[in-house]
């Protein structure tokens, strides 16, 4: 069974429309797909008024991956199965939404000092109707000349270390995993290695999540070495926590995982879908 509990639409930073996503899916064989765009729930609300009709053997579970703060470092919190309507994931939602528009307001002030002007309402035009986030800013950069592509742009000034990595607005992880949990959804720690702590650091990471009230880590999360799943086991294995899986698609390219991990890869693991599964 194809299972994929991490994926982005052009809600947030994803190339795909909702509907198209849902498709992809559905035409890959996806049994359980979970939208877990960045700090909004308006790509599954969309994709889910398609799905009831189009695709009805594909399970649709409504998600969201918050940004937030650990340690002096952002981390992101998958929440699986959250009752969308929930007024503790409103509240979440709506701390993000401003906090991301500080942030753009920042992160336009950066650029405008480092000569380029103008950034916020172009990133913002960019963004349309989607969570305004770093990738807008790319676009407007390259779509003014300034930067011959997205890479380039993140690699100059919107990358980590760069004069566009603002970290200032997030909520704390205790408070994006109590969103979670209130609203009646599982969290989950997203790409746990994509943060490059030493494996002390992410064992305190996890610490301070499970007291927090998270349950799952990743332990698939697009491409990765074979490896570096087992080690993502054992670390869920030792610190009492749920697996999840998933793809973390934004688009296709050539380092880019396809959406759908096969199940059996977390076979006799306490994993995330059998309690979705169930609701
Ligand atoms: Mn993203
Ligand atoms: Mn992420
Ligand atoms: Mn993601």
């Amino acid at each position: 069974m194809l299972i994929d509990f991490h994926t982005h639409t052009s809600a947030s930073d994803g190339a795909l429309a909702p509907r198209a996503l849902l498709d992809r899916a559905a035409a890959r064989g996806v049994a359980m797909l979970a939208i877990t765009d960045h700090d909004t729930v308006a790509g599954y609300l969309d994709a889910q008024a398609h799905g009831l009709a189009v695709h009805p053997a594909l399970q649709l579970v409504p998600g969201v991956e918050f940004s937030c703060r650990w340690s002096g470092t952002t981390v992101h919190i998958v929440g699986l199965g959250v009752d969308i309507g929930h007024p503790a994931l409103r509240a979440g939602l709506d701390f993000l939404a401003a906090a991301r528009r500080e942030r753009g307001e920042k992160i336009a002030a950066r650029l405008a000092a480092r000569g380029f002007p103008g950034a916020l309402a172009g990133a913002l035009a960019e963004a349309g109707s989607s969570q305004l986030g770093r990738p807008h800013f790319a676009a407007w950069l390259v779509a003014r000349g300034h930067v011959r592509d997205a890479g380039e742009a993140f690699d100059r000034l919107l990358g980590q270390g760069k004069t566009g990595d603002v970290q200032c607005c997030w909520p704390e992880l205790a408070e994006a995993v109590g969103w979670i949990r209130d609203s009646g959804g599982i969290a989950v720690i997203a790409h746990p290695l994509k943060y490059r702590f030493t494996g002390m650091k992410l064992r305190r990471l996890v610490a301070a999540f499970a007291a927090a009230g998270g349950e799952a880590i990743e332990i698939i999360c697009g491409r990765q070495q074979p490896q570096q799943a087992g080690q993502l086991r054992r670390l869920a294995g030792e610190c009492g926590l749920a697996v999840s899986a998933g793809s973390d698609f934004h688009r296709d390219g050539p380092y880019n995982a396809p959406l759908g991990v096969d199940s059996a890869a977390l076979a006799g693991l306490p994993a995330v879908w059998e309690r979705l599964q169930r609701r």
